[in-house]
């Protein structure tokens, strides 16, 4: 069989900084972030923090420390947080929210019955402690589904109810604003703290970013620094971020390309549901035996939640994606 270049949908991390990008880090006017402000860094925090309708946002290397800096602010030893099944928080970060920030994870389908029935209320001296409720939208593992404005404000509301605080994992908030056409803001509204990620869609090569009060700026600049992650002349990456940043609107076309590959896969007899963002989750037989015989072909997916994920991004093209169907056509 011809070698053919991969296509790799494995995620959307795997993007490579362009050359505007990369001009743009070049560029960057640069100090030492642990000791002063880096600028750089401090127009992307301020940018950040506008775009979410909060008062302060830090930079942070990755989503999961992001997360890891929220919860561990938020929780005290013991405390019980939700969130639902598959989350990231409870799946794909080691357990960090157990193991260094302390809580202890319940998994529930998110509504906000389920959340006013599981906190809040009087509970004997005995009883465990249900402080924090965290979402995530878009949800990775079932395949990028949206939260709409009107599902979260109802969630919020419930937490508040039960006396929750909130946090948000939007790593990808930026895809689910763009595909319910609304201000990254209104999915952000009531929450304490979110993380939004700049290395997904938005293609830097590093960095997210962690956002809420200015007070919990502050407190998350400390624990930032604890975990190791106080940057120096950080503004190199921000750089890209604030690209990136001006590229919120182009994640439709990820939207479009992940809509043509479904309806793609589907006519090929594939099990597939119509995807809300830029992920598409296939159920096969066997999801080890289905990918070796995707790489063979030169596609490249993930395993993710018992099915095979594919996920577009902005180093697939829309010709990209008609040639990943005509290899998968080959197999099939
Ligand atoms: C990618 C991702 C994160 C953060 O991942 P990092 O690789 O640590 O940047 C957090 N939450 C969700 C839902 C994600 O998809």
């Amino acid at each position: 069989m011809r070698c053919v270049t991969p296509i790799d949908l494995r995620s959307d991390t795997v993007t490579r900084p362009d050359d505007e990008m990369r001009r743009a880090m070049a560029a960057a006017e640069v100090a030492d972030d642990v000791l002063d402000h880096d600028p750089t860094m401090r127009a992307l925090e301020e940018r950040v923090a506008g775009l979410l309708g909060v008062e302060a946002a830090l930079w942070v290397p990755t989503g999961s420390m992001g997360n890891l800096i929220a919860l561990t602010l938020h929780l005290s030893r013991g405390d019980r947080f939700l969130a639902s099944p598959g989350a990231h928080v409870l799946d794909a970060e080691l357990g960090t929210a157990a193991w260094l920030a302390g809580g202890m994870p319940h998994a529930v389908t998110l509504t906000p019955d389920a959340v006013r029935g599981l906190a809040g209320g009087e509970s004997p001296y005995y009883g465990l402690r249900t402080t924090l409720l965290c979402l995530e939208n878009t949800h990775n593992s079932t395949g990028g589904t949206v939260t709409s404005v009107d599902s979260h404000v109802a969630l919020i509301a419930a937490a508040r109810d039960a006396g929750l605080k909130v946090h948000l994992d939007g790593a990808r908030l930026w895809n689910a604003a763009v595909a319910l056409d609304v201000p990254p803001a209104a999915l952000a509204a009531g929450v304490d703290t979110v993380q939004v990620c700049l290395s997904k869609g938005l293609g830097a090569p590093v960095g997210s970013v962690v956002a809420g009060s200015a007070a919990f700026a502050a407190e998350a600049r400390r624990v930032r620094k604890m975990l190791g992650g106080g940057v120096r002349q950080g503004g190199v990456l921000a750089a890209a971020g604030l690209v990136g940043l001006d590229r919120i609107s182009s994640l439709a076309a990820d939207h479009a390309n992940a809509r043509a590959l479904a309806s793609g896969l589907a006519s090929l007899g594939w099990d597939v549901a119509a995807p809300e963002t830029n992920i598409v989750l296939a159920g096969v037989p066997d999801i080890g035996v289905a990918l070796k015989e995707l790489e063979r072909v030169g596609v490249l997916a993930s395993p993710m939640a018992g099915k095979i994920r594919f996920v577009t991004h902005r180093d697939v093209s829309s010709d990209d994606v008609a040639d990943v169907v005509r290899r998968i056509e080959g197999v099939s």
